[in-house]
């Protein structure tokens, strides 16, 4: 490993180093991994230096954005962390709407980066989560219905293959390598810099609604209804949660569990006040906060509900519409929600994400309406069993009337028969793709697609 320290601009941390304790850690606070070192790489060459030591020694590598994923596949036992957090250089080409990411980038900084110049991006909801994961496993938020996953608008990414070899990608250049990193995850390479293509957005009007409980399931039918003909650039996502003990939320509600909406508006805010005006009159609601706001501030509103260090357990399923057998069952578990950071969200998945063709990208749903996640998260390690329990139960209750797979980036570990459900009919192109760029499956800290001749 002297050779690797030798070789590279960044830092190798080794157990027994300063500082390995807390770089062998990620976000989800469940995770608790020894990796054989940890590379904070400082350029894409440390990167391939990296990749290429791993391929050397046969050792798995783990590919670290913002460190997000909550199965932590941003570290491992025995393996190669490639820690990228530390590059993030952002070039903003304001006038053709194209920003250049490195991908160690949160969402955050890119989002500050951009906005500057009035623009962005489809990213994830909260600011702290890493652009390297949330875009190569597809990646939605509230500008989806709008303008598509995040890997919809990739533009081109720099991708270090298995073979530690830096290459292009993009519709003319490894486009099946392209194809694969949009919804693919970290199965065929690191990537080291995404190029986006930007949309303006100035103007936002947003904010949590907040239903009694004995509404949740009217609320619920009122929800899928209205999403069905609510406008594209108008996004909201249904919501069981434990009101927050503080300001905005009045007083006699904190810490009780409603039934809420949160809605984004992307125009003037009288126009998005027109929009959601169903929402605010259906009850009425218990508190209506929404208003209008800097896109930052949307992107960042929950930050301080979920801060890294957290323990969590997910599980999440596609689903094709909400139907009332899933409302009953939503009605029965989702007022157990067990903390305040807990939560199960509806997200919608329709929109712009229905204009790309299932073909076009590796992420396979674009057919379905929503996707909902489960998940328990608290401070308390020694709870997390028992909330596990529920979130099961919850799951298995619903996934009956699912649409079988779900989303990469929600699923923790649950086996190569999940991972091959979620990508239904593009999981054989991309097993034949997996063998073409990594067919060791130096890759395999991740919703792991075996190469086509392992399988
Ligand atoms: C609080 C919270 C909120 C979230 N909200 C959303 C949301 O609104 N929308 C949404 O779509 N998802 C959301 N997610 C899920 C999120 O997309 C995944 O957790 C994702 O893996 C996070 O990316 P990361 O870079 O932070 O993760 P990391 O843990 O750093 O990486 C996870 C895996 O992604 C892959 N990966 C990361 N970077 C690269 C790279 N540069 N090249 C190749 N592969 C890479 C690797 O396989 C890696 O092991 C959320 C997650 C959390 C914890």
């Amino acid at each position: 490993m002297d050779e690797l320290i030798q070789a590279v601009r960044g830092t190798v941390i080794r157990p027994g180093d300063a500082g390995y304790e807390g770089a062998r850690r990620v976000y989800n606070a469940d995770i608790d991994r020894r990796p054989a070192a940890i590379v904070a790489c400082a350029d894409a060459a440390d990167v391939s230096r990296g990749v290429g030591y791993a391929h050397e020694h046969g050792l798995a590598v783990a590919i670290r954005g913002g460190g997000h994923s909550a199965a932590g596949f941003g570290t491992c036992d025995g393996g190669l962390v490639l820690d990228l957090s530390a590059m993030k250089g952002i070039r903003v080409d304001a006038k053709r709407r194209i920003a250049r990411a490195e991908a160690g980038c949160t969402w955050g900084d890119f989002d500050r980066a951009t906005q500057a110049q009035g623009l962005a991006t489809p990213g994830g909801i909260i600011s702290t989560t890493g652009l390297g994961g949330l875009t190569t496993g597809g990646g939605f938020g509230y500008l989806s219905r709008l303008h598509g996953l995040a890997c919809d608008n990739v533009i081109s990414a720099d991708v270090v293959t298995a073979a530690g070899t830096l290459v292009a990608a993009s519709a003319t250049q490894n486009a099946d390598l392209f194809w694969a990193i949009r919804g693919g995850g970290g199965n065929f390479g690191v990537v080291t810099a995404f190029e986006f293509r930007l949309h303006p957005v100035t103007q936002v009007y947003a904010g949590p609604i907040l239903y009694a409980p004995e509404q949740a399931a009217d609320a619920m039918r009122m929800y899928r209804d209205f999403m069905r003909s609510a406008p594209r650039n108008l996004s909201a996502f249904f919501a069981f949660l434990m009101v927050p003990p503080g300001p905005p939320f009045p007083e006699p509600l904190w810490l009780k569990t409603v039934p809420g909406i949160m809605c984004a508006y992307f125009g003037d805010a009288a126009a998005g006040e027109a929009a959601i005006a169903p929402l605010r009159a259906f009850g009425p609601p218990l508190a209506a906060l929404t208003g209008p706001m800097p896109y930052t501030v949307l992107q960042s509103l929950f930050d301080g509900l979920l801060p890294p260090g957290l323990h969590h357990y997910w599980k999440s399923d596609f689903a094709s519409d909400l139907n009332d057998e899933m409302i009953a069952v939503h009605a029965k578990f989702g007022p157990q929600i067990p903390t305040v950071n807990s939560a199960m969200h509806i997200y919608p998945l329709d929109g712009a994400i229905h204009d790309v063709p299932t073909g076009d990208t590796a992420f396979a749903y674009r057919d379905v309406r929503f996707v909902h996640i489960i998940a328990a998260v608290t401070p308390e390690a020694v709870r997390l069993a028992g909330y596990r329990e529920w979130v099961r139960a919850y799951w298995s209750a619903l996934h009956p009337y699912s649409a079988g797979g779900t989303y990469v980036n929600f699923l923790m570990e649950e086996g190569e028969q999940r991972v091959s459900e979620s990508y239904r009919g593009n999981h054989a192109r991309l097993a034949a793709i997996k063998a073409q760029y990594d067919p060791g499956n130096v890759f395999r800290v991740n919703q792991n697609i075996l190469p086509a001749h392992h399988s």
